[in-house]
């Protein structure tokens, strides 16, 4: 029982504890490594999994007062849990944001923003280039809720300009986009977002704040799909949200305490641990990456690649602006969807597999799994041809990687 008595008088020195440093002005490698750091009194070097559903009071009184919101304390796991918040923390230092929100989920990430943000008759203009299941989210449910969404050419910046309408309150971008690698102005969407009194908001999903910092480009709030490079292994599905203080502590902090997509201990936990290897697994995945992108460009089966890092993309010189690396997915075309198969099928190093952002290469062909559900038209505005390969390089040695592209691509 001495245990329990001991925890009883604990108030968890956790990331706000006052012998922590001041993180300011390290850079997003030590962030991720050592970013809101938080230890309890039990000494812990790697950060404690909190796996609770609620946390107890000292008293009838204590509960009251934390209820109240009167004392600062963790009360129930769908909306507080020093896991959670130590990830929350550590990701929002890492983007150079106020604060984060950890989601179950990266769509459970966009659907807490457009829930919590928008309400019956608001307007969205979002990149025509976006994630499958955000398309879907976006016109085949949230559509039915009175939000009303467009889509444009994410490099034309007139269209972003044009579409705007006097009820538009969000920007929504994926840059670098899913599959083509598309790269958004962010400071001139940006712009464009606060003339119309509306927030920009950008899927870090690709570039991770390793690569890109949208905050610091002007966009308003940043989200992603944890699943991906912040996981970095393909173990966990989870999401994140982090912007000013007002609105991610604030809104849809108040949102995720009543609806609940929340962010399990377990998977913060793993998410945490991938932020401390971020920066040497993406550097790793953008080397190899190039080396894809360049044996691929000009091969005589490959009739184009989609990768920013090489000078022939019409972004190149945009994503040096604005972005510290060109990170580690690879798209190309062939001749048609039967040619796309075989090759996929011939790979020996690549899984067949939605994820990205894993150790291990993975490969899909989009527009029979990512994007089947968009149908045909959306994909023919998008871009998405029956021959596209998207490959999210791993961490395997670059010569085998490309040997093994070379061989699957012998006719
Ligand atoms: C995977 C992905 C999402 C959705 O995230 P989940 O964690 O799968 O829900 C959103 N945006 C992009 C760019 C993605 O790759």
């Amino acid at each position: 029982m001495a245990l329990a008595c001991r925890w009883k008088s604990i108030t968890l020195p956790m990331a706000d504890s006052p012998d922590h440093r001041d993180d300011a002005g390290y850079g997003a490698g030590t962030l991720g490594v050592r970013g809101a750091e938080a230890r309890t009194p039990w000494r812990e070097h790697s950060p404690a999994i909190f796996a609770t559903s609620s946390f107890c009071f000292t008293s009838a009184e204590q509960a009251a007062e934390i209820f109240a919101e009167r004392e600062a304390g963790y009360v129930y796991s769908r909306f507080s849990n020093p896991t959670v918040e130590a990830f929350e923390k550590r990701l929002a230092a890492m983007e150079g944001a106020e604060a984060g929100i950890g989601t179950a989920s990266g769509m459970s990430a966009i659907l807490t923003l457009c829930m919590a943000l928008l309400s019956k008759g608001d307007h969205v203009v979002a990149s025509r280039t976006l994630f499958g299941s955000t398309i879907s989210l976006f016109d085949g449910i949230l559509s039915r809720f009175g939000l009303h969404f467009s889509y444009v050419d994410p490099c034309d910046l007139d269209a972003w300009r044009n579409a705007v309408t006097s009820r538009t309150r969000m920007l929504f971008v994926e840059s670098p986009s899913n599959p083509l690698c598309e790269i958004v102005d962010i400071p001139a969407v940006a712009q464009i977002a606060r003339d119309a009194d509306a927030r920009l908001v950008v899927d870090n999903c690709f570039l991770t704040p390793v690569f890109q910092q949208p905050m610091a480009l002007g966009a308003h709030l940043v989200m992603h799909s944890a699943t991906k490079y912040l996981d970095g292994q393909g173990r966990c599905v989870g999401g994140a949200i982090v912007g000013d203080a007002e609105t991610v502590a604030g809104t849809l902090f108040r949102f995720m305490r009543t609806c609940g997509p929340s962010m399990s201990p377990f998977n913060a936990w793993t998410f945490l641990k991938g932020l401390e290897t971020l920066q040497v697994r993406m550097e790793g995945h953008e080397a190899r990456a190039r080396q894809v992108a360049e044996a691929l460009d000009g091969h005589p089966q490959v009739r184009h690649v989609y990768y920013p890092g090489l000078s022939s993309h019409p972004q190149h010189t945009l994503a040096q602006r604005q972005q510290r690396g060109f990170g580690g997915i690879v798209s190309f075309d062939l001749a048609d969807q039967a040619t796309a198969w075989r090759f996929i099928n011939r790979l020996q190093l690549a899984s067949i597999t939605a994820n990205l952002g894993d150790t291990r290469t993975t490969v899909t062909h989009p527009a029979s799994t990512t994007h089947m559900r968009i149908g045909p038209e959306a994909r023919a505005r998008a871009g998405i041809g029956d021959g596209l390969v998207r490959l999210a390089i791993g961490l395997e040695d670059a010569a085998d990687l490309v040997d093994d592209i070379r061989a699957a691509l012998k006719a």
